[in-house]
């Protein structure tokens, strides 16, 4: 075996179709195309600032998302990615783009097939300039109708509807998380062969954390169980938790979960005061759900701070929500004070008025 007992993608597609007798393929068929992008997304981001001296082809001008974001040309070719490698196969009925204001519809000679591809072809984009590790998220869902074009309300499914999510990561080294609802696996590009090989099967985030992450820029903004949450892991080994937390931050959510799944944690972008009327800033179809389901696939939980984030009724394509997961027994504590706490009861007992993270501004 030229991966050292190792399987590959491929290997592994077909060792886990082989225990779905009815399956047809078409699953594994799509989960190949997508990584496919993936790889093309990596090479073209492993030329960093260079990028545009070698692209041969006149690249389609930034502007700015449905979001406000601005659109890096970065943007603009990974979405082209996803929507080239996906559009032909026959295995998708319609795709939905954090860079595409609608629902994407196939060019009339494709066939429809039975899924549909919701996905965040560049997640962390906006930290690119700094080089730090960026990703691509992805959802699969089921077609209402296989066959035929997919209406924009069929892609407002609820996460547990999901039939597989994943991401790719752009770090030292390119990896592909992904899970098909038999647990979380990791591959990691192979760079001589190109070749996705398994190197992290069965993740499994331990239940307890002393880590978490949050932009705690935003703390002014928090409601008051977010608040007493990362007060208490602040105080550390005097406070009610008797233990020192570290935090982190690197504002980009691939990352961030990388680095969960990988060794524990908690990550915290909560609703919060910041914009009213806001729910919160991820997104719930191609950032939240699929996250969620690795998690969860891994053995941790993932919230809204109040519910699990799975549970959601998507109302509409770009819908955002307060995300909260990682390390179960800590989202867990996380949601109990939500529970415990009405808002604006919170008065930090430790820090009090003039504290870093004052309750009151
Ligand atoms: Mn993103
Ligand atoms: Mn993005």
């Amino acid at each position: 075996m030229p991966t050292g007992a190792r399987p590959t993608l491929t290997q592994f597609l077909i060792e886990e179709r082989r225990r779905h007798p009815g399956a047809t393929g078409e699953l594994n068929a799509l989960v190949t195309d997508v990584s496919l992008a993936c790889k093309a997304i990596a090479r073209k981001v492993a030329f960093g600032a260079l990028a545009d001296m070698i692209s041969a082809a006149p690249q389609p001008a930034p502007g700015v998302n449905v979001h406000g974001e601005e659109q890096k040309a970065l943007d603009l070719f990974s979405n082209q990615m996803f929507l080239r490698a996906n559009e032909w196969g026959g295995h998708v009925a319609g795709m939905v783009s954090e860079e595409m204001d609608e629902a994407y519809t196939l060019p009339p000679q494709y066939p429809r097939g039975k899924y549909l591809l919701l996905f965040d072809p560049l997640d962390g984009s906006s930290n690119i300039d700094v080089n730090v590790s960026v990703g691509s998220i992805f959802s699969i869902l089921r077609a209402e109708v296989p066959g035929e074009d997919a209406k924009p309300e069929d892609f407002l499914q609820p996460g547990t509807r999901q039939v597989g999510a994943g991401y790719a990561i752009y770090g030292p080294a390119t990896m592909l998380v992904l899970t098909l609802g038999t647990g979380t696996h990791a591959f990691t590009l192979e760079p001589q062969l190109g070749e996705w090989v398994l190197s992290h099967p069965n993740l499994s985030i331990p239940e307890k954390t002393r880590e978490f992450a949050i932009n705690a820029s935003n703390s002014r903004f928090w409601e008051p169980a977010v608040k007493r949450y990362v007060d208490e892991c602040l105080a550390g080994q005097t406070g009610p938790r008797g233990a020192d937390f570290n935090m982190r931050w690197i504002a980009s959510l691939v990352a961030e979960t990388h680095r969960i799944l990988m060794r524990g944690g908690v990550f915290m972008y909560p609703r919060d005061t910041k914009e009213p009327g806001r729910a919160g800033r991820l997104r719930l179809l191609y950032e939240a759900n699929p996250i969620a389901m690795l998690i969860e696939q891994a053995g941790g939980k993932a919230s809204t701070g109040r519910k699990r984030i799975l549970d959601v009724q998507p109302e509409c394509l770009h819908q955002r929500i307060g995300f909260v997961f990682g390390s179960a027994q800590e989202v867990a504590r996380i949601e109990q004070y939500h529970e415990d706490e009405p808002l604006d009861s919170y008065h930090s007992p430790l820090f009090g008025k003039r504290g870093l993270f004052a309750a009151t501004a």
